[in-house]
């Protein structure tokens, strides 16, 4: 029986592309008494793998805490492999606003201690005793008194892409720090405010808010489903949007815009921007801001010591990272002297500038036709030039390609001059090794697709 993966992720990406059918980005939680965590954990991998499930998800003895992409005709049945236990009986599954395939590519179910890193010693304090949960409305009604104190309970990465109106943020690398911190600044306010709390999905508060009723606030309120359901809410139910910005979300996306206001600027240049990215540097990753124009000069990197190891061979790489563990992480989530625009701790929800509606809604994006040409084989950085090899059909000068990756994402372009085996030609067949100019960086192993007009 397999229990793991076994597909890269790159693999997964074409087969979600070739398949063409549309995924459901969701997530969920539940506390409750698990006995047998690895059983559980191995009951789920095989039910969802089955189902073409794939997202990460931890479980622990206090429960499961699950991020995930399901095939959207699988939803049903997804959502029976759910019911099967008493526990998640017409559990909530909230359903990301924004939709993209590519938001998991692994399905990755890990046992740990806890679902939630919070620190806490569950034993010194009622866990079931919690914040009042409220719908998006209440949430907007508590937050125009003006005996309201509203705390965001995420990190500083999340907040400064977008939180509400008078939060306050705090500038923390992860949910544990934050605890003390909220309960040292609002000693005075215990008795006579009335605390309101959120996250991005309303997990971290329920803790959250149980410990801060152990501390003696008095009246505790949390956002139900976090700002991912008070998105749906907005959207669905034409509630007023007192978020401002972006909910970051890690996945592939790193965000769901819910206003169209940029309140975070460029790492690099300053220019508004709220757009995260990590960097390129495989023994970097760093997660940060980047507006495109500093992307396309700095190739993806943080910083010129990073531009300058992505140009080092690759052996050298290996060889400088030999000891680092921070090459197989997806982000590192610190701070970087090098990035001049960093904001946190005192956030502000002025409009910097507003974003450009989006045009690649999901929807339409499946429906444009294209057929895959061929992969990535290399990117001269210098003369910006693009190196493929033509694996199915032909292409030729005027066609319009989308090159695909998981790093790169989906870039549309018109081909101008093509060099097929190194000789300017018209067009190239299967076989060819065809060079061209293009302004973004490719990687190996992206996607050259070219696009069917109809
Ligand atoms: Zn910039
Ligand atoms: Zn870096």
């Amino acid at each position: 029986m397999q229990l793991y993966n076994t597909l890269s992720a790159e693999e997964r990406a074409r087969l979600i592309d070739e398949a063409g059918k549309e995924r459901l980005t969701l997530s969920f939680y539940a506390y409750a008494k698990i006995e047998n965590p690895k059983k559980f954990r191995d009951e789920l991998f095989i039910a969802w793998n089955a189902l073409d499930a794939l997202g990460r998800i931890y479980v622990a003895h206090e429960g499961i805490n699950a991020q995930m992409s399901v095939p959207a005709e699988n939803f049903e049945v997804f959502k029976e492999t759910l019911e099967a236990y008493d526990f998640m009986k017409g559990i909530r599954l909230n359903v990301a606003v924004e939709q993209d395939n590519h938001s998991f590519l692994k399905l990755t179910i890990k046992v740990r201690n806890k679902i939630v890193a919070d620190g806490l010693n569950d034993e010194t304090f009622d866990v079931t005793n919690k914040g009042i949960h409220l719908k998006a409305q209440e949430f907007n009604d508590l937050l125009a008194n003006p005996d309201t104190i509203v705390v965001d309970f995420r990190n500083h990465y999340e907040s400064e892409v977008g939180h509400f109106e008078g939060a306050i943020t705090p500038d923390v690398e992860n949910f544990r720090e934050s605890l003390p911190i909220i309960n040292e600044q609002l000693q005075d306010f215990k008795e006579d405010k009335n605390l309101l709390m959120y996250c991005t999905g309303g997990i971290r508060c329920e803790k959250a808010s149980a410990y801060f009723k152990h501390q003696g606030f008095k009246n505790v309120y949390q956002l139900e489903g976090g700002i991912i359901e008070y998105a749906r809410q907005v959207k669905e139910e034409g509630v007023e949007s007192k978020f401002v910005g972006k909910n970051f979300v890690f996945d592939h996306r790193l965000g769901e815009r819910i206003t169209d206001d940029i309140i975070a600027q460029c790492h690099q240049c300053g220019k508004p921007c709220d757009n995260h990215t990590n960097c390129a540097n495989d023994a970097c990753h760093l997660l940060f801001i980047q507006c495109d124009e500093c992307k396309a000069i700095m190739e993806n990197t943080c910083s010129t010591e990073c531009h300058e190891i992505i140009h080092l061979p690759q052996e050298e790489q290996v060889a400088r990272r030999k000891g680092l563990q921070v090459g197989n992480k997806v982000f590192r989530k610190g701070k970087s002297e090098a990035l001049k625009f960093k904001n946190s701790g005192d956030l502000s929800t002025q409009t910097l500038a507003k974003a450009k509606p989006e045009t690649k809604d999901i929807r339409q994006k499946i429906k444009v036709k294209k057929v895959l040409i061929g992969k990535g084989e290399h990117y001269y950085s210098k003369s910006k030039i693009g190196q493929f090899l033509i694996e199915n059909k032909e292409l030729s000068v005027g066609d319009k390609v989308l090159i695909s990756g998981p790093t790169t994402g989906e870039q549309e372009f018109t081909i101008k001059e093509i060099f097929a085996n190194g000789i300017s030609s018209e067009s190239a067949k299967v076989g060819d090794q065809i060079t061209f100019e293009i302004p973004f960086r490719v990687r190996l192993s992206d996607k050259l697709y070219k696009i069917l007009e109809d």
